[in-house]
């Protein structure tokens, strides 16, 4: 759906899909079904998984069951903004190399966006009800296996997605979503808000005692209906929050861009140099040895005023990837274990997060009891000594620690109560996003006018021959 350039009537128009069930049948008639799951691992993937969804279809036909996860997300290219959509296998065995394991259904640009009343992307919600019919045939059909000695059909393999990942504004869009960042109600899970008319509802409030705790999952976060709220088996619990964007990209830079600016500016403090410029190139010094010395691969070029945002009115946020503020963040740790800081609540908040995330990052697929506990205790210590740092600073009028909506996210991460004890960094979009950067320097090699098409060609194009280099092992 779009609005015609010439006469601008709102007109439903064909678009380029490469849709999953037509995707999926070519890979497996083509002797591909091992890029698309690990059989072996499918046995504890879904008698682990499947506790949190004790109603789910799967239930009975697991072996003959491969879980799907579908993204989301808008990227730059042609002087405009473009949402791509991809899916990718949970447990494909090539899960950290986004060419073989990340597969783009379509590429919308925003210019065709049409919104009725009550703000609902009518573009997105058509594309996603194409999507939506495709994942249902993949679950209902399903893919026949078939003997290649007989050509009998031995068995029948069935799709379905368990996930619906991308930053928040997909989800919003996607999703029609009423509770969003910007709105006064923040989050689709609970009814949190952002405390403009009674303080006892902000997301800011962490007291065991909040209101919006006893809220989860109460309330439809939407008006009109999603799309894909129709795809087989679809709950709201399915909906993840990307760990990426909520800390990386979004709580953690605004950690590491305080403590950075607090270091720097103290005259007597733990970097040396007569002035705050001096005492940055001092750290950015420390900071690139620390890299080096941990063979960590770090993007940005030095610490300085303009990169933390150092600005009067404007709370400090460190602007790099998100892999540097895993690295800054790590380097922080180092360096006010090394040096007392005079400053224990900042140093314990530096060091709950970084432990936070270190424990999830090597544990498995779904947390043991203990790394479960860890992740909750040490989250939650995180969590209340940032927010009591925000607090602090608000009380001597500086401006430090942001407290964003995504602030609340990273809540809902450390204390979601999955009976499977997913590990969250499955649905961490780094390979994603990365897939998603593909598609759009692809898009910048084409043309505009016929761009949405010739990517999907080019994607389909390369796709058999990075298969075959991926070394993929076999089953
Ligand atoms: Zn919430």
């Amino acid at each position: 759906m779009c609005t015609d350039e010439n006469s601008g009537r709102v007109e439903i128009q064909s678009w380029p899909f490469l849709l999953p069930h037509d995707l999926v049948a070519a890979m497996v008639k083509h002797g591909q079904l091992k890029y698309l799951t690990q059989f072996e691992k499918m046995h504890h993937y879904w008698e682990n998984l499947l506790r949190d969804y004790p109603n789910h279809p799967v239930h009975g036909h697991e072996a003959t069951s491969v879980p799907l996860t579908l993204y989301g997300d808008e990227g730059q290219a042609l002087g405009g903004t473009w949402m791509n959509y991809h899916f990718r296998p949970d447990l494909s065995p090539c899960i950290s190399n986004s060419a073989c394991s990340r597969f783009l259904i379509c590429t919308i640009p925003s210019s065709m966006y049409v919104f009725d009343e009550n703000g609902v992307n009518l573009t997105l919600q058509s594309a996603a009800g194409a999507i939506r019919d495709s994942f249902n045939k993949l679950s209902r059909d399903g893919v026949p296996l078939v003997d290649p000695e007989t050509g009998e059909s031995v068995s029948v393999l069935k799709f379905w997605v368990m996930h619906y990942t991308g930053d928040w504004k997909f989800l919003y869009q996607t999703f029609n979503l009423v509770r969003y960042a910007t709105f006064e109600e923040i989050c689709w899970i609970c009814l949190c808000t952002k405390g403009s008319t009674d303080v006892l509802w902000s997301f800011t409030n962490l007291n065991d005692d909040s209101p919006w705790m006893n809220t989860f999952f109460t309330q439809d976060p939407w008006s009109v209906r999603p799309a894909l709220a129709d795809v087989d088996g679809f709950t709201m619990r399915m909906l993840s929050i990307d760990l990426l964007h909520a800390f990386h990209l979004g709580v953690g830079r605004d950690l590491c861009g305080s403590a950075i600016r607090i270091f720097a500016s103290q005259r007597w403090g733990i970097w040396s140099g007569s002035n705050i410029e001096a005492r940055l190139e001092f750290a950015t010094s420390r900071l690139k040895a620390f890299a080096s010395r941990n063979r960590l691969s770090l993007t940005l070029k030095k610490l300085s005023q303009s990169n933390l945002t150092w600005e009067t009115l404007k709370y400090p946020e460190l602007k790099c990837k998100g892999y540097d503020t895993y690295i800054v963040l790590k380097w922080l740790v180092e360096e006010v274990t090394l040096q007392d800081c005079g400053n224990d609540l900042l140093a314990c908040a530096l060091w709950a997060a970084d432990s936070w995330l270190r424990v999830l990052s090597k544990s498995g697929l779904f947390l043991t009891p203990n790394e479960e506990l860890h992740k909750l205790q040490v989250g939650n210590l995180f969590l209340k000594s940032y927010l009591n740092l925000a607090v602090g600073a608000l009380e001597n009028r500086k401006m430090l620690y942001r407290l964003r909506p995504k602030f609340h996210l990273l809540f809902h991460l450390v204390n979601e109560n999955r009976p499977s004890r997913l590990n969250c960094t499955l649905n961490s979009t780094w390979m994603d996003e990365d897939a998603m950067k593909k598609w759009m320097r692809i898009a910048r090699m084409v043309h505009k006018r016929t761009a949405a098409e010739n990517t999907l060609r080019r994607f389909i194009l390369g796709f058999h021959t990075k298969l075959r280099l991926a070394n993929a092992p076999q089953r």
